[in-house]
């Protein structure tokens, strides 16, 4: 397989822009889900959190950025994820938080939903699949009729029904296969959902699993990571590199190390300069770290958090 970086033939394309959009915090590992697909290996047994300190750093350099996009494992389970979104909210900035919704249904969370509809938060909510079948053996028993009951309630508070409510919906394959069309699979889980359901949403984000974390141990474990990584490389499509998501944004660790993407978090492959966002000052554009893990953000119509790309 060629190396992921010599098939981009413009050099440009290799940096990210000089002005970013999104600032992406990885709040920590701690999840109350054990996911197949995770690509940061997330469970209840991990201990690593994002410190307040960490996340005043995180303020300071916010005014750079359009939107804060908060993730995890379940961000919600970090002590100081509401402290961090009532900052943000207050200054302006617009934020996302990337949610299991399981986590929501759980003591101490309850009231979550309201407060993000308070502050007028994006949730970009993880549903692999439609069926309770597909997305019970995914992410754990018993997690899609959490999720479904959640979704019901978010629409209650005016999420995916009220323009200045943001529900967006995370698909992701169950297997070792590429996402079908985003625009043809949100058509079908719309009509699913509201059929079923009665459920509404806004978007529907199809995202490429990438082969690292516990999604990539289980390829090895089952024979297909060579089969799975060959079917990224045959299916590379050159018009989704200038909407690779890492040209836009910087991604920052749980103790502050920053990165060009969360993929490039579990692997290690942190920024050179500077090393920790406690150290950033300025933001300049940079020369982006690549892998060959990066062929599932640039297979087919491409992927990103924010689904496809081309
Ligand atoms: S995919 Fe998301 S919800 Fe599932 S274990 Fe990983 S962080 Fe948790
Ligand atoms: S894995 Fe990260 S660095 Fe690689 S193309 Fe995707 S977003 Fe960019």
């Amino acid at each position: 397989m060629k190396p992921f970086e010599a098939m981009i033939a413009d050099p440009a394309l290799t940096m990210t822009e000089d002005k970013l959009k999104i600032l992406q915090v990885n709040v920590g590992s701690l999840c109350n889900l054990a996911c197949k697909h995770c690509h940061v290996d997330a469970g209840s047994r991990r201990t690593e959190l994002m410190t307040r300190e960490t996340m005043q750093h995180v303020l300071r350099v916010l005014p750079n950025f359009e939107t804060l996009d908060i993730t995890g494992g379940a961000p919600e389970m970090n002590p100081n994820f509401r402290w961090l979104v009532d900052e943000v909210a207050r200054s302006g900035t617009h934020v996302i938080v990337r949610s299991n919704l399981v986590i929501l249904k759980e003591d101490g969370y309850e009231d979550i939903p309201e407060f993000l509809a308070d502050r007028k938060v994006e949730i970009a909510a993880s549903l692999p699949y439609y069926s309770e079948n597909d997305c019970d053996r995914q992410r754990g028993k018993g997690t899609f009729k959490a999720v479904i009951s959640m979704l019901k309630r978010l629409n209650d508070l005016g999420y995916g029904r009220d323009e200045s409510l943001t529900l967006d919906l995370v698909y992701n394959p169950g297997g070792a296969f590429l996402p079908p069309a985003q625009s043809d699979l949100e058509a079908e889980y719309r009509h699913r959902l509201r059929e079923d359901y009665g459920i509404e949403f806004t978007h529907l984000f199809t995202i490429t699993n990438n082969p690292i974390g516990r999604f990539g141990e289980f390829l090895r474990r089952t024979g297909n990571f060579d089969r799975y990584m060959k079917r990224l490389c045959d299916a590379f499509n050159p018009a989704t590199l200038a909407g690779m998501m890492c040209r836009f944004q910087l991604s920052v660790g749980w103790d502050g190390r920053l990165y060009d993407c969360d993929f490039n978090q579990p692997l290690g492959l942190a920024i050179d300069e500077p090393q920790n966002i406690s150290e950033l000052h300025h933001i300049r554009a940079r020369k982006i770290k690549f892998g060959n893990h990066c062929y599932a953000c640039t297979a087919g119509s491409g992927s990103s958090c924010g689904g496809s790309t081309a």
